[in-house]
C-alpha cells in the first residue's frame, strides 16, 4: 500500500528483480522475511542491505503496512545478519533512507548496515 503523495510500488526496481531472481546477488542471508546481500558499491569494509521479502516502498510504507508478523520477522533478521557477522562487539551502523531528502535510490525497503571499520560522524557536516 504505498504511502498517500507517494508514488505506488515499482515492481521492476531492481531489488524486486533481485527478489524474483532476475538479478544476481552476492547473498549472505536469507529467510522467509527479508533477504540480505551485499551493496555493490560498498562504503564500508562490510556494507550489506536487508530488504524485505513483501513489496513495500519504503519505511513509511512498510511501518504502516507490514503486519506485525512481517515486522517482527524482518527486524529479527537485521539483528541475527548483524550478530551472525561478527559485527555486534566492534560495532556497525544501521541505516535506512526514506524519500527525496535522503537520497533514497532504490524504491524497495532496506536498511543498510555498515561496519569493518570506525564509522565517524552519523551525518557529514
Ligand atoms: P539507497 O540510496 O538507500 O536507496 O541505497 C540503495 C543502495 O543499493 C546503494 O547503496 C546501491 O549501491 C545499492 N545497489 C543498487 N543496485 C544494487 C545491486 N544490483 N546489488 C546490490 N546493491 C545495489
Amino acid at each position: 500500500m504505498p504511502v498517500s503523495g507517494l508514488p505506488p510500488y515499482d515492481s521492476q526496481n531492481i531489488f524486486a528483480r533481485i527478489l524474483r531472481g532476475e538479478i544476481p546477488c552476492k547473498k549472505v542471508y536469507e529467510d522467509a522475511f527479508a533477504l540480505a546481500f551485499h551493496d555493490i558499491a560498498p562504503q564500508a569494509p562490510t556494507h550489506i542491505l536487508v530488504i524485505p521479502k513483501g513489496p513495500y516502498c519504503s519505511f513509511a510504507d512498510f511501518s504502516a503496512s507490514a503486519s506485525e508478523a512481517d515486522i517482527a520477522g524482518f527486524f529479527r533478521a537485521v539483528g541475527k545478519i548483524a550478530k551472525d557477522l561478527g559485527l555486534e562487539a566492534p560495532g556497525y551502523r544501521m541505516l535506512a533512507n526514506m524519500g527525496e531528502h535522503s537520497g533514497q535510490e532504490v524504491p524497495h525497503f532496506h536498511v543498510h548496515l555498515f561496519a569493518g571499520r570506525p564509522l565517524g560522524r552519523m551525518i557529514p557536516a
